[in-house]
């Protein structure tokens, strides 16, 4: 297949060559922040500049689920099954509860604003990590500007004490995160300076500790062409990152193994559908999907 590419023999297992990269439709603004709910056969994902979140189904096919969505970015699912998100124009991450009103759970730390939070995971004891760059408020298309109050940092919350700290803040522009299937590991991307040509950006792997304090950071693979915005990990291990060619699949000890490229830049991706082994991905203006071979870690 054209669109499949092999680097390590590696790949070869972890792809379907025969399944179809079909596209579930086209003609956004631009996709971000996917999240798929098994229990609904549906996914979740933002169509960011036209300030709405969409709703997909087999069935149903693309409706809108939410408008105005706060010019909402990144998405996750909690513990109990609840959406949290991450909302560039109201700069705060929260959550909807199961009957439907929207609760912020942080939009402030030591009293100043936050940036845009715009990707977010939750680890099994429940709390929730996400970045707050300062792009979702560099631009008026993506949330309208506004004034930074903080630098950009990775935060970890507490929803249970609401106790909101810093996980790390060496970052220039934290982006997209995921956990290692034994959230040993927090793959974290620096994207940088938004207009900044020359801008540092790469995968940088933390180590967890049992209380959640990450040491280490060392860059873990460097993306090419473009960079990572964010991406999901497999239940071996597997880092699926968004690139500016499609998705690229990248081993545990950080090997390129392979890639399905789309033809275009893509922000974002996750697993569902059947036994979590379909990808979706955000590919720029459409939203593709394509089964593979692997399944996606049970906490995404
Ligand atoms: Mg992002």
């Amino acid at each position: 297949m054209d669109w499949l590419q092999i680097e390590d023999p590696r790949f070869r297992a972890c792809v379907l060559p025969n399944a179809p990269l079909v596209t579930l439709g086209e003609g956004y603004a631009w996709l971000e922040g996917p999240v798929w709910f098994a229990d609904q056969d549906c996914l979740l994902v933002s169509d960011l500049p036209n300030d709405r979140i969409l709703r997909w189904s087999e069935d149903g096919g693309v409706s809108v689920f939410r408008r105005p969505s706060g010019f909402a970015n990144g998405h996750t699912r909690d513990r109990q099954g609840r959406l949290v998100g991450c909302s560039h124009q109201h700069r705060c991450v929260t959550r909807t509860e199961l009957d439907g009103r929207i609760t912020v759970l942080a939009d402030r730390y030591r009293g100043r604003r936050l940036n845009a939070p715009n990707d977010v995971v939750c680890r099994s004891d429940g709390t929730i990590w996400f970045s707050d760059p300062h792009y979702g408020i560099n631009t008026d298309y993506e949330g309208g500007k506004q004034t930074p109050e903080l630098p950009p940092t990775l935060y970890r919350l507490d929803p249970e004490t609401g106790r909101l700290s810093v996980a790390a803040d060496d970052f220039e522009g934290p982006n997209g995160l995921a956990f290692s299937p034994d959230e040993r590991l927090l793959y974290v991307s620096e994207t940088g300076p938004q207009f900044d040509a020359d801008a540092r950006r790469a995968i940088r792997v933390f180590d967890v500790a049992d209380d959640g304090a990450l040491s280490g950071g060392r860059v873990f693979h460097t993306v090419s062409p473009g960079y990572a915005d964010g991406f999901r990990v497999d239940e071996d291990g597997n880092l699926w990152t968004s690139a500016g060619d499609g998705v690229h699949c990248i081993a545990p000890d950080g090997t390129l193994l392979g890639a399905i490229r789309t033809g275009c830049t893509v922000s974002n991706l996750t697993f569902g559908g059947r036994n979590r082994s379909r990808l979706f991905i955000c590919a720029s203006h459409t939203l593709l999907a394509v089964y593979t071979n692997q399944r996606g870690a049970a906490r995404p």
